[in-house]
Parts: C-alpha cells; structure tokens; sequence
C-alpha cells in the first residue's frame, strides 16, 4: 500500500499561518481528515485545522499539548466521523524527518487515537520553507503501532503543489533525451511534473494524444482507464491503432506504443480495463495525483466531477462539437473547450458538461437499449459523434497545456480559466475565474472522500458484455495453446 496526505491551499495557509511562528518557536496543533482509499493508495483527505485554546498547549522551551487538547479534538472526530491528523513544525528547510521524542510521542498518540477513532494517526511535520512531511500510523498484526511515510503531501489551489517524499520518489536524474524540455522550465519543475501519477479516463482519440504526450513529457506513471476496444471506425482517429489492431484493447495498444515513446527511467504504464462508473475502475482512479477526462458519456462525467471535488484529484476535461447543415454537405461549426474541474473552479455539471437526467438514463442501461437510442431527437448528446484527428489533436493539445499551467505554474499563472475553440473563426474564448452555481451539490462535498455518503458508480453493462467477450476470447487462446502444448509434449 502507498500513502498520501492531501489538502486544500486554503487548509494549507491556515495550518502554516498557526505553524511557522514569528518568534522561531516550534507550534503544534491538530486537524481532521477524511479518507481518500484507492486501490493501492490511501490518501488521507484534511479538511479542518482545529486549534488550540488557551491552557491546551505550551510553546516554550519543547513544545507540548495538554490531554485536555486531544480530548476535546477526538470528541469533535467521532461527531464527524472523521480521523485525527496531529500537525507539528521544525525550524529547518526541507522534507522533515522525525526526531526520537517525535517518533515516541506520535506513537503513543497512535494508540489512543486508533482506539477511539479506528482510524490511523496521520503525523504531519512542516519545515520553516513550507514543505511538508507525513505519515500513517497503522497497527500491525501484533498491535504494535508502525509509522508508514507517505510518498507525498498534495496541496491543491489554482496550482497542483506536491510535495514528494525523495525516499520513496527520487528526484528524477537528469536525461539528453528530455535536454530540451528540462531546459524549458529547468529541474524542478520538471521533477514534479515527472512524478506526477497521472491517470487517463477513456483512450480514444483525445486519449491517446494525452497518453503519447505525457510519455514523450518524461511522465513516469501512467494509468490507463478504459474496457473498450479497437473497431473499424476508430482508425481514422486513434494514435497508435491500425487494421491489424481491430478487436485488441484499446489498454493495450496505447500502453504497448507508449512505452516505447517513454522518456523517463523506470516509466510504468498501468492497464485498467474497468469503466470509471464501476467501483474497481473508480477505486484505480483514486490512486492518481490528475485525471484526464477523455470520455465521452454522461455517467463517466458525472463521476469525475465528484472524484474531483470529493477526493481533491483535478479532473481535466473536454469535449468536441461538430455541426453539420441538414445534408451533412457542409461543417457549420466545430468548437472544442478545455477546463479543469476542481474545487475553487467550475465544476462539470455547472459547466454543462453533463446533465443529470441524462445520466439517470444511462444509469438505467437506456444507453444499450436500442429502441431508446432511436427515438432521441439526431442532436441529443449520446447520438453526436462527428469528430476529426486534428479536432482531437487541438483539443488534446489544449488538455495538456491546460495540466502544465496547473503544474509547472509559470510566472506564477496556474489558472488560464476555460478556453473554447471556434474552428470555423479561429478565435478562442477565454472564460476566467467562473465558479459553481449556488446551488451546486459538487461544492458541498469538497474534501469528503469516502465519507461523503455519495455511491454513484454501479452496473456498467457495456464494460461487462465486452469484459465477459475478452474472458471467452482469452479462454479460447488458452485451450487451444495448451493442446498444441500437449502435441508438442507427444511428439
Ligand atoms: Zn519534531
Ligand atoms: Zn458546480
């Protein structure tokens, strides 16, 4: 299992305003946070600093709380059902280690926190630069309490900051192969981009342009998320794809062609064939730092909206529209938009990227209903599918600047807000610093993880039917190799 901490930047500021004291003093104080559990990461969502009160710690000389402070903190977890994060700060720059009085008074902290909690202590420490270390502390099997270090600290505003653990990701070593890339930000920035755990949700065409990038961009990590596969009608707009590939996995004809393209030392590419509306697919999804939105359904959408605003990963999305005059003689428009959904931004549904009824249906199984696809109106969102490479090349382009304004944050400009395409006119609209509708649900649930009492994924029944093809395809292959085998052995 891997671990992390994530938060907001508004979270972070208040936590560093209490922290980094003007005297030079170490302070202390505790927080509360919610759990983020992928598959293999767990991810421990900080949603509340909870101060100290007069006569609940002392600051001089070794700073120290009294149990009167940690008695009222569990009484506020167990109200909201949360874990206990216990935060302290160390006059030196860096990524913080522990010192020996840390290490023993964190782990009995553990002990009691995990009795009345049944949830691990989250030890946090911050340096006098503002960069964070963290860890878990989780009982074994013998009931001794052991420190996990967390690989990062994810602080999300307009910028994406990660703060790594450089024991367990290394500063990526510089390589001729990315000279010029690294030359265009310098090693930093780079790192971070480098490290990032990225996640692509659909591998169609935006998809698989994003994927190519990414591995090209030095990205070491890479998740692919998708159950489909190559047909026919894809050749004209999926990289990577030809004839010989119609009926592979999408999964694997991308992860196959970029690691060949990849740029970093130990690039991983991970193939998930579930849908992201399905729990496996969603948990896989949780793992990632940023996910790209490829997708082209409604209930996919809606997912990553709440994955975005509930387990604080950014979602990058898009989405093409083609029109055509009645006798699909002439293009009459072709817009395509890039945004990133997360919390201080619009999110997709206030975007209208989604609708909500649209998405019942879908919940419904109306999507692999025939009759229900034929007697929506030829406009209705599910049945426009006029796409072009270069409209995918474009608006896949714009998904990855969109990524390096949030990482590589230059000259400060994390945010260039929502960009819309007009191919016919060649303009751009450019929508700033938009945010959700009053009323927006998304909003309500920022930082909630897996205590937001939200379950939206479900039945896919089109991951299953191809999922169930693939386990008879693969089940033919087996039998007729191990009958061949059996010739071999006889003769
Ligand atoms: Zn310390
Ligand atoms: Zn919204």
């Amino acid at each position: 299992m891997r671990y992390g901490v994530a938060f907001t930047d508004k979270i972070h500021f208040n936590f560093i305003k209490h922290l980094l004291r003007d005297d030079g003093q170490e302070d202390l104080c505790f927080g509360l946070w919610n759990p983020g559990y992928g598959k293999n990461k767990h991810t421990a969502i900080v949603y509340k600093v909870i101060y100290p009160k007069k006569n609940e710690r002392k600051v001089h000389g070794n700073v120290g709380f009294l149990s009167n402070y940690l008695e009222r903190v569990i009484g506020l977890a167990l109200k909201e059902n949360a874990g206990i994060a216990f935060l302290h700060s160390h006059p030196h720059s860096g990524w913080q280690n522990m010192s020996y009085v840390d290490k023993k008074s964190e782990e009995r902290m553990a002990k009691i926190i995990f009795s009345a909690t049944d949830l691990p202590l989250i030890g946090l420490t911050s340096s006098n630069n503002e960069i964070w270390s963290a860890r878990f502390w989780i009982k074994s099997k013998h009931g001794v309490y052991k420190k996990h270090w967390c690989e990062s600290v994810k602080i999300l505003g307009n910028s994406l900051i990660i703060n790594y653990n450089e024991n367990l990701l290394p500063l990526p070593r510089f390589k001729e192969e990315l000279r010029r890339t690294f030359s265009a930000w310098g090693h930093d920035k780079q790192s971070n981009l480098m490290r990032l755990k990225v996640g692509i949700v659909g591998l169609g065409s935006v998809g698989s342009i994003v994927a190519e990038s990414l591995a090209r961009m030095g990205v070491a990590n890479i998740k692919l998320i998708d159950f489909d596969y190559i047909k026919r009608k894809n050749l004209d707009r999926c990289l990577h794809a030809n004839s010989n590939d119609i009926g592979k996995l999408k999964t694997e004809i991308v992860a196959e062609s970029i690691s060949k393209s990849a740029t970093a030392d130990n690039f991983k590419v991970l193939k998930i064939n579930y849908s992201i509306v399905e729990e496996k697919g969603f948990r896989e999804a949780l793992d990632c730092d940023i996910l790209f939105s490829c997708v082209d359904r409604p209930w996919a959408r809606q997912v990553l909206n709440f994955i975005a605003y509930s387990y604080l990963i950014p979602v990058i999305d898009g989405g093409i529209i083609v029109g055509t005059n009645k006798d699909k003689t002439d293009l009459t428009g072709a817009d395509w938009k890039a945004h990133i959904a997360s919390p201080g931004r619009r999110c997709l549904e206030c975007l209208n990227q989604f609708n909500s009824s649209v998405v019942s249906a879908e919940m419904n199984g109306k999507f692999e209903d025939l009759s229900y696809i034929n007697s929506l109106d030829d406009n209705h969102v599910i049945k426009r599918n006029e796409n072009v490479f270069a409209f995918s090349l474009s608006l896949a382009s714009m998904e990855i600047m969109q990524l390096l304004s949030m990482v590589i944050n230059p000259c400060g400009v994390s945010n260039v807000g929502r960009q819309n395409y007009h191919f016919v006119t060649g303009k751009m609209d450019v929508d700033e610093g938009g945010i959700c509708n009053n009323d927006c649900p998304y909003t309500q649930l920022i930082a909630k993880g897996d205590n937001s009492g939200v379950k939206l994924t479900g039945k896919d029944l089109k991951a299953e039917k191809i999922r169930s093809k693939y386990l008879n395809i693969n089940k033919n292959i087996l039998y007729f190799t191990s009958k061949l085998f059996n010739k071999f052995i006889k003769y």
